[in-house]
């Protein structure tokens, strides 16, 4: 739409993409809005568009996905939760255990989590472990112990939803709605996130493409959520001396075809406590909006990835550096 444009000109545009049988995705931007268009099977014809009173252009987009692009929205997104923000000029700081195992291990971390600055708090509650004899996660009873931290800290709560159901209690208890790697094509569990009001964390799969990753953060976009923050947490290579692959490329590549916030994990992208910092030094260095970080106040006693935990003291040391680095890396410059 024209910088202009009426709210009632917007409005009117809705309505004749709704008439067509289409699915129309308005998108308030800086200087202007953008209206998506999906549930088309074949092309539409632009010309039904070009006239309307406020409108700008009429865009085809030929690429697979549509609403994730900055062809769509060449304003950056950015994701709000509540008064934290992730894809804004300040490096957005996630850290926590990867499961929370009680409520005095949750709060030791989260206090250290809260002296550091971060906003965010994450801590597992249902975790989507390899064995199933491995520990799966405190369930709802985590969710409790999170909500109190958010209570008694003012962090936000990131949490990962393993199914539909437990998307419900996530929604109940926790800030933003984590999607794991394992989960990125559980489309229906995508859907669902796709009508939360919560934003998504979507982490990409262990064998995910970029387009495969773009295009499941497009099935929870085109269900309505446009609070995506995507999250590159290392994919399975030959590689033996990392549990994961941290493809570094992968941020400055989707920087250059999105506009929503990407940031790293480098506690599943490399599994080892001493790759920890140097791999998040690196991903903020190539533009990442941000990192998730798993810490614990007893990684040796860690009821699950304890030998990627940082410790507590080396956790704030990280934040003091990737910190520095940000300053002098402004990520919107970067592509
Ligand atoms: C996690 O964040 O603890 C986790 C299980 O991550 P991923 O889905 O990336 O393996
Ligand atoms: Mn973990």
């Amino acid at each position: 739409m024209k910088s202009d444009a009426t709210d009632a000109q917007v409005a009117a545009v809705l309505d004749v993409i709704k008439e067509l049988g289409f699915k129309p995705h308005p998108m308030p931007g800086a200087t202007r809005t953008a209206i998506g268009i999906t549930g088309n099977q074949g092309s539409v014809d632009t010309t039904r568009f070009e006239n309307l009173p406020g409108v700008a252009e009429a865009i085809r987009v030929s690429k697979p996905y549509k609403l994730i692009t900055l062809d769509l929205r060449p304003d950056r997104t950015v994701v709000r939760v509540g008064d934290a923000k992730i894809g804004d000029d300040e490096l957005a700081i996630i850290a926590g255990p990867c499961a929370v195992e009680s409520r005095e291990q949750a709060f030791a971390i989260a206090e250290v989590v809260k002296r550091s600055g971060a906003r965010f708090f994450r801590g597992g509650a249902f975790k989507p472990r390899t064995s199933p004899y491995a520990f799966q996660g405190l369930g709802e009873e985590a969710l409790k112990i999170m909500a109190e931290i958010r209570e008694a800290y003012g962090l936000k709560i990131v949490t990962e939803a393993i199914d539909e159901s437990s998307v419900d209690l996530v929604e109940r208890y926790a800030d933003v709605i984590q999607i794991g790697a394992r989960s990125m094509q559980n489309f229906s569990l995508l859907k669902r996130a796709g009508r939360s009001k919560l934003p998504v964390l979507l982490k990409r799969g262990l064998s995910a493409t970029l387009d495969e990753w773009l295009l499941a953060a497009e099935y929870i976009m085109a269900e309505g959520n446009y609070q995506v923050v995507l999250c590159e947490r290392g994919v399975r290579t030959f590689a033996q001396h990392t549990r994961n692959t941290m493809d570094l490329a992968a941020i400055p590549a989707v920087r250059r075809i999105s506009h929503l916030p990407v940031i790293v994990d480098p506690s599943h992208g490399t599994g080892k406590n001493y790759m920890v910092t140097p791999l998040a030094r690196a991903g903020v260095a190539v533009g990442a909006d941000g990192l998730i970080v798993e810490v614990h106040d007893h990684p040796d006693r860690a009821l699950s990835d304890g030998a990627q935990a940082l410790t507590l003291d080396q956790y704030e040391t990280l934040v003091a550096e990737v910190r520095a680095i940000h300053e002098v890396i402004a990520p919107a410059s970067v592509v």
